[in-house]
């Protein structure tokens, strides 16, 4: 990795301040689509705001619907030429707002509050505009940036990311990919793995009196519970290596009864009882290994006799990169000349769909202007100040990978 042009940091940060207006009226103009997932609402809506925007600022873009349904499609658009590729990438839609005034946008002391506007819609405005800043600038690159904006990602990505990798649309001789997720000015290089399962007791429903005659589903879900709680126990001492914060972050996971079901009244025996598993898993961890020993305990429960059905919500493989890769010190370097500070390695401590790249042997890292406390929440807000940051961070490590 040879050394930045001269003055290219300076020109990248004068445009941006520039067209700071145009960055937060971007991001105004996405979260104002109401893209919430589950169940996937405005998904056509929003993607025709994003091309407006990249319409808007030259950048021509290309809709691909990648899975079978065209209701969720998928906008790429590219800077440069040929080869190598270097990804930026976000996803589109947002988590079900708690309040309709989420999408009626606010702006309070340099925070831009409204669904989406940390997770990710302001991060999508500073990858676009990060790309807009590298072609305005005139500085030559030796390949292409290509941004790729997905649906799905907040339920493990069905219609997209996955699609684009089983359509074969993601370059696997790419020399890296960022995603703009919310990291609280840290760099996600690693992320942990997901095996979400809903297990369902069936029994014989029949009134208290006639008890005998009926089968338990409730007492059936107890048993596998009891089981369960003795594997956690077990799972739970695995800690990572990872960097991630606070120190009780760092075990492994196995959480039971997230979402709990089952009976009809107090007076009729349970006829179902269902609950949901989540296991995570840090990055030192085998898939295989935990998948089989979940699926060998619902096996012993049914050779015991009870009648349980076991569906998988998602699952997901953990992911990392090696934060002394190239791509980590482009990132790590541009941090560090951007905001004056020493980047800061660590762990998601959920899943990130740099797993779908890091898969096709792409390193793959997460960075972006939102704060993971705020995401998801009923105040989320982002900074403008870190809208306009990190399109330069982003500029500055995409011309980095591709001198
Ligand atoms: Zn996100």
């Amino acid at each position: 990795m040879s050394a930045l042009p001269p003055k290219l940091s300076t020109t990248i940060s004068r445009y941006l301040e520039s067209r700071r207006g145009d960055i937060v009226r971007a991001t105004e103009t996405l979260i104002r689509v109401a893209s919430e997932n589950p169940p996937g609402n405005q998904y056509r809506e929003c993607a025709a705001a994003i091309r407006a925007v990249l319409d808007d600022v030259g950048l021509r873009p290309d809709v691909v619907a990648a899975g079978a349904d065209d209701g969720a499609p998928c906008i790429m658009a590219s800077i440069g030429s040929s080869s190598p590729t270097f990804y930026l990438h976000g996803h589109y839609d947002v988590v079900p707002a708690q309040d309709r005034e989420q999408f009626e946008l606010r702006l309070l002391n340099d925070r831009l509050f409204g669904r989406g506007s940390a997770d990710m819609k302001g991060g999508l405005a500073a990858v676009l505009f990060a790309m807009v800043a590298l072609r305005d600038s005139g500085v030559t690159l030796r390949g292409r940036v290509q941004l790729v904006i997905v649906p799905d990602e907040e339920t493990a990505g069905g219609r997209g990311t996955s699609a684009l990798v089983r359509r074969g649309l993601i370059d696997r001789n790419a020399v890296g990919m960022i995603t703009a997720e919310p990291t609280s000015g840290v760099v996600w290089n690693a992320s942990r793995g997901a095996i979400s399962l809903r297990t369902a007791v069936r029994g014989r429903p029949v009134h208290v009196g006639l008890q005998f005659a009926g089968r338990n589903a409730f007492e059936g879900l107890l048993e596998i519970a009891d089981e369960l709680t003795a594997m956690k126990r077990k799972v739970e001492r695995h800690v990572t290596a990872y960097a991630i914060r606070p120190a009780a972050a760092r075990n492994s996971i196995l959480m039971i009864g997230g979402e709990l079901s089952g009976g009809t009244n107090f007076n009729v025996v349970p006829g179902r009882a269902s609950f949901t598993i989540d296991r995570r898993l840090n990055p030192e961890e085998d898939f295989e290994v935990a998948q089989r020993a979940l699926l060998d305990l619902f096996e012993r429960a049914r050779r015991r006799g009870i009648a349980v059905d076991v569906e998988t919500i998602q699952t997901g493989r953990a992911s990392s990169t090696s934060h002394s890769s190239a791509l980590s010190t482009a990132l790590g370097r541009s941090v560090r000349d951007v905001t004056k500070r020493a980047p800061r390695f660590e762990m998601c401590p959920g899943m990130l769909e740099t797993r779908y790249y890091a898969a096709l042997g792409i390193r793959a890292l997460a960075y972006g202007p939102g704060l993971l406390r705020v995401a998801h929440g009923p105040k989320e807000f982002v900074a403008v100040r870190r809208l306009v940051e990190c399109a330069r961070v982003y500029a500055l490590t995409a011309a980095r990978m591709l001198r």
